[in-house]
């Protein structure tokens, strides 16, 4: 017998997984070439050269005892100086190897922070539209996800229901920008006025409130939007990054916590993330995968791809009569469906063998996802297949 808490997590697995294996088996049927999977953020671009140089130049430069041994629970002081550095370079920021905790990517980081912080019962808030899997994070540690209401407009965070829905419990706030699943970027402005709510709060409950950055789509913003570094603007945050999509990682799992001096019980909580990465189980993040990064700090893939990408298929949706919102980064569409039932309108796309994902998986139903991180031509093959979606909904320009 599974426990009574995983039951209900394997009944309502991950729809967007769901979505994934369904697709591996229209193209058994159908042919690949005949199936449009849009369900998963898996990167379709390449990882830069840079990386399988890295590879060769680590395996040739260390000792294979140091690449494959055991080391400190943060990981490599030296990866995560040059972490650290790279950070301070950029942003202009003052961080050291201490201030930065390697991790199992953004998922690993995210439950290292989550269990050093939170009680049961503690509140985490989150902005819907949000990455579903904070559900899972939240409730590995027994704490309440708090949703606030999307504003379907323009989908960024609407401020008065944050003010008013923060307590005495509120432990973390979540934010994702560029935002999965819609792409847009906060601005600056959204950013300090958020910084200012959270600021007022904490000085009206006597307690810390941690921001969280989630920040797998940091690298990819395109029409040169500004994406701001948020430990600049509120002092108790903590940035969750991962280089799964900023390099084309994701199955390597690696990335990384920023843990400011400036934030609240900030040496107890640089400890406590430590010990949470050995007693969550991943002891430290992959050995040779944080060496390898170290050597790519500076390296990019191609976001001009998924630009193409989007320019493509936002006019083209635009033009057969879909609503949505421009994405400013990541590789999503965020549209709303033709009906009130997303799933509905999920099943009826699977029939034109367009795969995407129902947006109440992301706490916001009557939209749908697209994610854009595929082959150009299967985007070009796939259009005549929206067009009939939108026409057999009489959509109209
Ligand atoms: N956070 C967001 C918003 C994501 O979209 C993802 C992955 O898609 C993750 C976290 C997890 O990223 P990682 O693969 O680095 O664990």
């Amino acid at each position: 017998m599974i426990s009574k808490k995983m039951e209900n997590m394997v009944k309502n697995g991950s729809a967007i997984r769901a979505m994934f294996e369904e697709g591996k088996k229209m193209a058994d049927k159908y042919g690949a070439e005949n199936v449009y999977d849009f369900s998963l953020g898996n990167p379709s671009v390449e990882p830069p050269k840079e990386i399988t140089e890295a590879i060769e130049t680590v395996i040739k430069e260390y000792s294979p005892n140091y690449i494959h041994g055991y080391m400190l629970n943060p990981g490599y002081e030296e990866v995560r100086k040059k972490i650290a550095d790279s950070i301070n370079l950029r942003f202009g920021t003052g961080f050291t190897a201490k201030n930065i905790v390697m991790t199992v990517g953004a998922a690993g980081g995210m439950n290292v922070i989550m269990k050093s912080l939170l009680n049961p019962e503690d509140e985490v808030i989150v902005f819907s539209p949000y990455f579903g899997e904070y559900r899972s994070y939240t409730s590995n540690f027994d704490a309440k996800l708090v949703e606030i209401s999307p504003d379907t407009a323009t989908f960024q965070p609407k401020l008065d229901e944050f003010e008013a829905k923060i307590t005495d419990r509120t432990r973390i706030v979540i934010v994702n920008s560029p935002n999965n699943p819609t792409g847009v970027v906060y601005s600056e402005d959204t950013i300090k006025k958020i910084a200012a709510i959270l600021e007022k709060k904490q000085k009206e409950f006597g307690t810390s409130i941690y921001l969280l950055s989630d920040e797998p789509y940091r690298e990819l913003a395109f029409d040169g939007v500004e994406v701001p570094y948020l430990t600049k603007y509120y002092n108790n945050t903590i940035v969750g990054y991962s280089f799964s999509k900023s390099l084309s990682l994701p199955g390597d799992r690696i990335g990384y916590l920023v843990i400011p001096d400036e934030a609240d019980d900030s040496a107890n909580i640089i400890s406590a993330a430590g010990v949470a990465t050995r007693i969550l189980g991943f002891v430290n993040a992959p050995s040779l995968a944080q060496l390898v990064v170290s050597k790519c700090l500076d390296a990019k893939v191609d976001v001009e791809i998924y630009n193409r990408n989007r320019e493509l298929l936002y006019n083209a949706l635009l033009e057969y009569g879909y609503d949505c919102v421009k994405p400013e980064g990541a590789f999503y569409l965020f549209v709303k469906a033709f009906e009130a039932d997303d799933k509905a309108f999920v099943a009826k796309a699977k029939e034109h063998r367009l795969l995407i994902v129902p947006g109440s998986t992301f706490g916001c139903a009557g939209y749908v996802r697209i994610a854009y991180c595929v082959d150009y031509n299967m985007i070009q093959r796939a259009l005549p297949a929206f067009k009939a979606l939108a026409e057999e909904y009489g959509a109209k320009k």
